[in-house]
């Protein structure tokens, strides 16, 4: 029954329903579980009883960051000559190959270097989206990766099932039969998913794509997630291609695809959906199906901008993603954030995005598009999953809003991470694995599948 309490935050960015933002904030917190947020002359009192008191001067604290889309696998197969000037099918095309290779120590480096980029850019909870599963590859590997780390982590059991001899886009060698894979979709949600509040771990069913599985495992995925009662997802519209396929392959949108399928509704969230036209946005706001808004990734493939503004004004739910570190490469979150802004702006004008919205997205948006009322949000009773950010530091000094400033001139780390009360960054580094050991299991599989290719 430890009780912790940070204070003196120059704001605490609670992302409450009012959106308060408490100048010379502090919140205390115990078990996992916020117990008061308020000013530092508010919670005073409890700085006797605390058995760890945290200084946060010159920082902002805001709600851990979620991240709603990622392949953490494909942190080994970042800036890969051959995929680096082209566009989504092309890029897949060359990286298929590569990731066939991959063996279950290498989804594992993967997994906690990508995870500990993610940390230190400030986030608490990640899902990954895992679709590959190479000689004896198993979910379960990213899961103890994730397990270790102690970040908040959706794993999502991937799959493709329609090779290049059905017409799909992935080589024969990379997809599964589609029996074996609800079989595995079972095992891992009856193994691993916990529906309760404040769980560190949650499945989703995720096949990959439209155009990497059937309209049937569309269908019985679906079907499979309801019955067990957890979330659905896959990547949708996410350029011309992709939407020029949707209507060559099933005569409709992929809207209209989904919401035959039953991929709509509050317990679906939905990779990039750049191209989502009107209807789509409406049918999207309707019923409550969330969007894993990447940015990054967009700009990277060139698959254009995805309509946000029109989303939020419409009432879509959206959270950000960096999606796969082969198409970003980076992982960091929070400069996310600043590419949503600068997005949307590039798009629409100036006066079109705040910088407050893009953290709204990075933090509230995105635990909402994850099915989290648990967490995203700094309130008694809420999980305490935070990020403190010195703004002192050379990337931000000299901001004078320094909430905005942490989107306009991000720092390039948080100082400190907590997951559920326990810290997984302190003073800028990693607490629950040592920095050099992620990075050298990380080479020897990089080194591996460089041979390999
Ligand atoms: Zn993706």
């Amino acid at each position: 029954m430890t009780l912790t309490l940070v204070r003196h935050a120059d704001s605490l960015v609670t992302m409450d329903d009012a959106r308060r933002e408490i100048a010379d904030g502090a919140m205390a917190f115990r078990d996992g579980v916020i117990v008061a947020v308020g000013t530092s002359t508010e919670l005073a009192p409890l700085a006797d009883e605390a058995d760890e008191v945290i200084e946060a001067r010159g920082c902002v604290i805001t709600p851990g960051l979620v991240n709603t889309h990622h392949h953490l696998f494909q942190t080994l197969t970042r800036a890969l000559p051959g995929a680096i000037n082209v566009s989504l099918f092309g890029w897949l095309k060359r990286l298929y190959p590569i990731w066939a290779q991959y063996r279950p120590e290498d989804v594992f480096a993967a997994t906690q270097l990508g995870l500990a980029e993610l940390a230190l850019s400030g986030c608490t909870m990640s899902s990954d989206h895992h679709y590959l599963f190479p000689e004896g590859v198993r979910l379960d590997d990213s899961i103890h990766a994730a397990q270790e780390m102690g970040l908040r982590f959706h794993a999502t059991r991937g799959s493709m099932s329609v090779g290049e001899s059905k017409g799909g886009l992935p080589p024969d060698s990379v997809v599964e039969e589609e029996e074996a894979i609800l079989a595995d979709t079972i095992r891992l949600i009856d193994m691993f998913h916990d529906p309760a509040d404040g769980a560190m771990l949650r499945v989703a069913v995720a096949p990959c794509s439209p155009f990497s599985v059937s309209t049937d495992l569309m269908r019985q995925s679906a079907l499979l997630a309801r019955d067990k009662g957890v979330m659905m997802h896959t990547h949708l519209a996410e350029d011309a291609d992709d939407v020029a396929f949707s209507l060559e392959r099933f005569g409709c949108r992929p809207g209209q695809y989904a919401e035959d399928l039953g991929w709509t509704g509050p317990d679906v969230w939905h990779a990039h959906c750049v191209q989502l036209d009107a209807a789509e946005i409406g049918l999207f706001a309707r019923t409550r199906t969330g969007v894993a808004h990447c940015p990054c990734s967009n700009c990277r493939l060139g698959s254009g901008i995805a309509p946000v503004r029109a989303m939020l004004d419409a009432g879509v739910p959206v959270g950000l993603g960096v999606d796969g570190s082969a198409s970003n490469d980076s992982g960091h979150l929070l400069n996310e954030a600043r590419q949503s802004m600068l997005l949307q702006r590039v798009h629409l004008g100036a006066d079109r995005f705040d910088p407050r919205e893009s953290l709204w997205l990075a933090t509230r948006g995105g635990a909402q598009v994850l099915g989290r009322g648990d967490c995203g949000f700094l309130e008694p009773g809420k999980r305490a999953d935070f990020a403190v950010w010195d703004m002192g530091d050379m990337a931000s000094a000299g901001a004078w809003d320094k909430v905005a400033g942490l989107v306009l001139a991000p720092p390039l780390a948080a100082r400190d991470v907590f997951v559920e009360g326990r810290a997984v960054v302190r003073s800028g580094d990693l607490v629950t694995v040592k920095r050099e050991e992620v990075l050298a299991a990380a080479t020897r599989s990089l080194e591996r599948l460089m041979d390999a290719a």
